[in-house]
């Protein structure tokens, strides 16, 4: 087996849902010593109130015996766990990468996102974002006290469950110019890899002469998947 690196997003692991933790601390546990690196791109978690919260320390756990084993992990900030800070990279070894960040792997050049920027039709979702995402926001947020905070986590999550199911799906996908404009900005990468529409597919593009495959991985809230990515094969796994 030639040396890998594996892609997951949206786990959104949550005290909630136990078997989806199990199921990727088992998948973590299971991570051999082929997997160059693994990257997750947003939305481990269902929601992260600070460093300071004390969630999900059995995750914590398995992703630090992960980055001990010299295997390196990537994270990228999703729409629910932006709040992910220095303390979490200090107690997993895990790097947070800023979104979207471009990468070299296997001689291709391999663009990387959370994927929640190219919903550009869901204006309501953007200007939300603009303000929960700002500096003042995320500090006025942080300097709250942990029970304040999970009452405004668990008020956005009641709110998100209910704009979705007034909104089209269509509205909630991505928004195809965005993606052209994304990938003309990055210089045309060889492949761009996200999540969040909870959409897995893949789409191969054509732009200005650039052959182009635009990855959208799985979420875990039913099964787990993931991409696993060597310089022979591309391929997505259930778990
Ligand atoms: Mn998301």
């Amino acid at each position: 087996m030639p040396n890998q690196t594996i892609f997951v997003s949206d786990i959104h692991l949550c005290k909630s849902r136990p078997s989806i933790a199990d199921a990727f601390i088992n998948f973590l546990n299971k991570t051999n010593n082929q997997v160059d690196a693994l990257y997750i791109l947003g939305d481990l978690f269902e929601y992260w109130i600070g460093d300071d919260s004390k969630q999900h320390e059995n995750v914590i756990q398995a992703i630090k015996k992960l980055t001990d084993r010299h295997i390196q992990v990537f994270l990228m900030h999703g729409n629910r766990d932006f709040l992910i800070g220095s303390e979490f990279e200090k107690k997993t070894g895990a790097v947070l990468l800023d979104d979207p960040t471009v990468i070299k792997i296997y001689g291709k050049r391999v663009l990387l996102g959370h994927g929640d920027c190219l919903c550009t039709d869901d204006i309501e979702y953007q200007s939300f974002r603009d303000k929960i995402r700002s500096e003042s926001w995320k500090n006025e947020f942080l300097k709250k006290s942990l029970s304040e905070r999970i009452l405004i986590a668990n008020e956005f999550r009641k709110e998100s469950e209910l704009n979705k199911k007034n909104k089209s799906l269509e509205i909630m996908d991505v928004n195809n110019e965005a993606v052209n404009q994304t990938l003309i900005e990055f210089n045309y990468p060889d492949i761009f890899i996200h999540g969040h529409t909870h959409r897995p597919n893949r789409h191969s593009i054509k732009l200005d002469g650039h052959q182009i495959e635009r990855i959208v991985l799985g979420d875990w809230y039913e099964q787990g998947s993931y991409l696993s990515f060597n310089a022979h094969s591309i391929e997505t796994h259930q778990v």
